[in-house]
C-alpha cells in the first residue's frame, strides 16, 4: 500500500495535548511534513517512558522549527497566548485542539468537581481553541483550518463513561457549530474520532484482549483486527488540514477500525 505523505512546508501548526500520545504523533507529523509546529501542553515531556525527547525537540532534528508552550487548556488566556505566539511564524493556519483527560467511573459516586474538571479541559478547552484560533485567523485576514479531537465516545456510550462521553458528544457539536459559524470566512473545522488507541488512555489492554473480547459496552472485537496507533489518527487530521479535504467541514471522521460500524 502506497504511504501517505504531506506538504505543508510554510505553514504553522499548533498542537494541544502535543507532548504525549495521539498529540505527540500529530505534532510529528505535521513537522515532518514541513511545518512549523507550536506543541501546546501542560507537560514538557512525553509521558512513555521510551520516548523521553520531547516532541518540539524531535521535530528540530527531522529539520523543522519547532516551539514549546506551556499551555493549560483550561484556561482561555494562555490558549489566547499560544495563538499569539504563532503569530512570530506568520500566524497559526491549522489548529489542532486535542488536548483531553479520560476519566472512568460509576456515575452515581462521581463528585461535581470531577465531573467539571474532565469538562474544562475537553470541552472549555476545544473551544478556547476554537474560538482563539478563529479570531487570530480573522483578525489576520488568512482563514485556516482546525482539527478536534473527538471519540467513539462521541456518539457510543460506554460503561462508567458519561462525564468523558459527554464531553466528546460536545466535542462534535462545537465542531458542527462551529464550522457552520466560520464557513463564511472560509475557515474549516472538522474533528477526528479516534476509536480505541495504543496510548496510555488505554493501557494494559492487549491486542490479545480485543481478539478475544465480547461486547461488554467496552472492549470488543475491531472489524480490521487491531487497536489503532496514535499515527492512524495524525493521517487523518493531516488529512483534514490539506486542500484534498477543502471542500469538507463540520465533519467527524471515524478513525476506529470500523469499531462504530457493528
Ligand atoms: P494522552 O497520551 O494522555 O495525551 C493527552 C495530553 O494532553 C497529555 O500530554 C496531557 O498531559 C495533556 N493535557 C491534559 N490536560 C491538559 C490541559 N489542561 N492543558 C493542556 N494539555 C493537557 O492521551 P491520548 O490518548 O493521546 O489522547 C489525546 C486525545 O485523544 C484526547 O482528547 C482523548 O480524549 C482522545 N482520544 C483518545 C483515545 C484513545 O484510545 N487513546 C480514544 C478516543 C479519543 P498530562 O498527561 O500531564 O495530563
Amino acid at each position: 500500500m502506497a504511504t501517505t505523505s504531506f506538504d505543508f512546508d510554510g505553514e504553522t501548526v499548533i498542537v494541544t495535548g502535543g507532548s504525549s500520545g495521539i498529540g505527540r504523533a500529530m505534532a510529528t507529523r505535521f513537522g515532518e511534513s514541513g511545518a512549523t509546529v507550536i506543541v501546546a501542553d501542560v507537560r514538557e515531556d512525553p509521558k512513555d517512558v521510551d520516548e523521553e525527547t520531547p516532541t518540539h525537540e524531535l521535530i528540530r532534528e527531522m529539520g523543522s522549527d519547532a516551539e514549546y508552550v506551556e499551555t493549560d487548556v483550561t484556561d482561555r488566556s494562555q490558549v489566547e497566548s499560544v495563538v499569539e505566539a504563532a503569530r512570530e511564524y506568520g500566524g497559526v493556519d491549522v489548529m489542532v485542539n486535542n488536548a483531553g483527560l479520560f476519566l472512568e467511573g460509576d456515575m452515581l459516586d462521581l463528585s461535581p468537581e470531577e465531573f467539571r474538571q474532565v469538562h474544562r479541559v475537553n470541552v472549555d478547552g476545544v473551544f478556547f481553541g476554537v474560538q482563539a484560533a478563529a479570531n487570530d485567523m480573522l483578525d489576520r485576514g488568512e482563514p485556516g483550518c482546525i482539527v478536534n479531537t473527538a471519540s467513539i465516545s462521541s456518539n457510543e456510550a460506554q460503561f462508567d463513561q458519561v462525564q468523558y462521553d459527554s464531553t466528546k458528544g460536545a466535542v462534535r457539536m462545537i465542531t458542527r457549530g462551529a464550522a457552520l459559524e466560520l464557513a463564511e470566512h472560509g475557515i474549516r473545522v472538522n474533528a477526528v474520532a479516534p476509536g480505541q488507541i495504543a496510548t496510555e488512555f488505554v493501557e494494559g489492554l492487549t491486542e490479545e484482549m480485543y481478539e478475544d473480547a465480547e461486547n461488554d459496552g467496552f472492549l470488543k472485537p475491531i472489524p480490521l483486527g487491531r487497536p489503532g496507533e496514535p499515527e492512524d489518527i495524525a493521517d487523518a487530521a493531516a488529512f483534514l488540514a490539506t486542500e484534498g479535504a477543502s471542500y469538507i467541514t463540520g465533519e467527524l471522521l471515524q478513525v476506529d477500525g470500523g469499531w462504530q460500524v457493528c
